[in-house]
């Protein structure tokens, strides 16, 4: 099953080259200055900071493998500093040349935001992978380009929990600064509500603690749209007890023909659901599932008896093709969960171009429309078969506990966020499927609940309205954050404000 489940997400991987073939126009670029002036022997560099131009030639500078091909960034200069003093020599002297920049955190953006930059510099953080946990404490240090995978593990051995995304792949400061949805948000929050602070390098290369008490209002923005003020070097989180060593991880193959089933098992817990449960559904299309069908992931945190009696309803409604309800150990729900494949959905360097939308209803009408007009997206579309439709039902109540003017993260009244990585190899097939992706997202939106369109950052598809991603109410004192710390611009490549 895993086998088939790797073969329906997975791509094959191939290197992005993060970098144009023309070559630089070596007197003017500030690439270029930036470049210069980061090699003089006065910079101050670490040695062990790497710094490499594109050749005259064309060449790479150097490759990043990014998880989608899809409006990705550009890169004339590759730059991996070795420490936090290093980030900001490399930002100051960026703004200095005014030359565009752009942090890597785990690679795993989408917002098609992120095309706009052409020829820019590349600042990967891959060297800052710090995880210490302070059990007296009850927190963890993380450095900036840490997985939520790197981060679980260690946080698990000192016996000791944290709310986290699905995947192991993902940047978890990354997902933070936007927000941080997860199994555990009915539980612990976002995952930005057990931050504690963060070393950020600003847009003029200082080095400042953000937290309630230190830079408050910056800590406020960060928590939300945190990508627009600086680069986190370094962020401290909570970590809690642990809830269940065990919990229910339960998955099931169910054919696209009972879908209504399954919308009516969304249905049931549109809103009211136990904080310890979360429901994942991804639709995806093989032969050997005989085309489209839904692999429902349900995850109880605590023990097996207790949550299956959530999933007795769905039992009696559909005749899974396959199903494994099992008590894992609950570090390892990111890796076992979907038949122990989930993690095929962080295979890295193809084309998937994303659209995300969030509700509050489960509007039935608008799901069973959406199952049958996927049908018939695989099916008019075969080029574009490795495309996955998630939706995701996470708990909310510790979301809502936190009042909403304590972040700037706009939707904790999301129940439902659904996410739609649309993969294909063939550009031909780029207008058709941002026509379909554009009206499925109109439909949602219509049907959310919501007056006005409401789409969590990270799952911002990029052409979303400010008060789409940020929320009409924050706008005016994230604007006024965004002029007060990066007046120039300089982090404006994802989601800018
Ligand atoms: C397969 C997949 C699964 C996902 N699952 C979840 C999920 O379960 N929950 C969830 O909340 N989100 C999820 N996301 C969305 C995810 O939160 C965003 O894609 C997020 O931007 C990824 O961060 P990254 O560091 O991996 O990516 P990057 O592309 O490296 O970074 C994205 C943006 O954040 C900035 N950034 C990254 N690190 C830092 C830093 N240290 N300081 C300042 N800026 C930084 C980058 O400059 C860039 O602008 C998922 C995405 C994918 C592709």
């Amino acid at each position: 099953m895993a086998a088939l489940f790797l073969q329906l997400l997975s791509i094959l991987p191939f290197l992005v080259v993060l970098s144009s073939a023309a070559p630089l126009d070596a007197t003017s670029s500030p690439v270029i200055q930036v470049f210069d002036a980061l090699q003089r022997s006065d910079a101050g560099l670490s040695p062990q900071t790497l710094i490499t131009l594109r050749g005259s030639n064309g060449s790479a500078p150097a490759t990043i493998q990014r998880w989608t091909l899809h409006d990705a960034p550009t890169f004339a200069l590759y730059t991996r500093p070795a420490t936090a003093a290093d980030v900001r020599i490399i930002v100051r002297t960026a703004t200095q040349y005014q030359a565009p920049l752009l942090a890597i955190g785990g690679s795993h953006g989408f917002s098609s935001t992120l095309g706009k930059l052409d020829d820019g510099i590349a600042l990967d953080l891959s060297a800052l992978k710090q995880v210490k946990v302070d059990t007296s404490a009850n927190t963890v240090i993380v450095g900036g380009s840490v997985t939520f995978g790197e981060l679980l593990a260690p946080v698990a051995a000192a016996g000791r929990e944290i709310q986290t995304g699905l995947l192991p792949c993902v940047g978890a400061v990354g997902a933070t600064l936007g927000g941080g949805i997860g199994r555990y948000a009915g539980l612990h929050g976002l995952v930005l509500d057990a931050l504690q602070s963060v070393r950020l390098v600003t847009a003029t290369g200082d080095l400042v603690t953000v937290s309630r008490t230190s830079n408050p209002e910056l800590f406020w923005g960060l928590r939300g749209a945190g990508f627009n003020f600086g680069i986190v070097v370094e962020a401290v989180y909570a970590v809690y007890p642990v809830t269940a060593p065990q919990v229910m991880n339960a998955d099931f193959l169910i054919p696209l023909s009972q879908s209504a089933a399954v919308v009516r098992f969304f249905k049931l817990y549109e809103s009211k659901m136990p904080a310890e449960l979360s429901i994942v559904a991804a639709v995806a299309n093989s032969p050997q599932f005989g085309g489209a069908a839904i692999l429902l992931n349900i995850v109880y945190v605590g023990a097996l008896e207790v949550g299956s009696t959530y999933i007795q309803s769905l039992l009696d409604t559909t005749k899974p093709t396959l199903h494994n309800v099992t008590s894992i150990p609950w570090d390892q729900v990111s890796t076992k969960s979907f038949f122990a494949s989930a993690t095929s959905s962080c295979v890295r360097g193809a084309n998937r171009n994303v659209y995300g939308a969030g509700v509050r209803n489960i509007d039935v009408p608008t799901f069973d429309d959406f199952f049958a007009k996927i049908g018939s997206f695989y099916q008019q579309y075969p080029g574009a078969a490795g495309t996955v439709f998630f939706i995701e039902r996470f708990a909310t109540q510790a979301v809502q506990v936190v009042s909403d003017d304590t972040t700037a993260y706009p939707h904790r009244d999301i129940n439902t966020h659904l996410l739609f990585n649309y993969a294909y190899e063939d550009p031909s097939l780029e207008s058709d499927v941002n026509k379909f992706a554009k009206e499925l997202r109109q439909s949602f939106d219509s049907a959310s609940g919501f007056d006005t369109p409401k789409v969590y950052v990270n799952y911002g598809h990029g052409d979303e309205s400010q008060e789409t991603l940020f929320g009409q109410r924050k706008l005016t004192r994230l604007r006024a954050l965004k002029k007060r710390f990066d007046s120039r611009g300089v982090f404006s490549f994802y989601h800018p404000l």
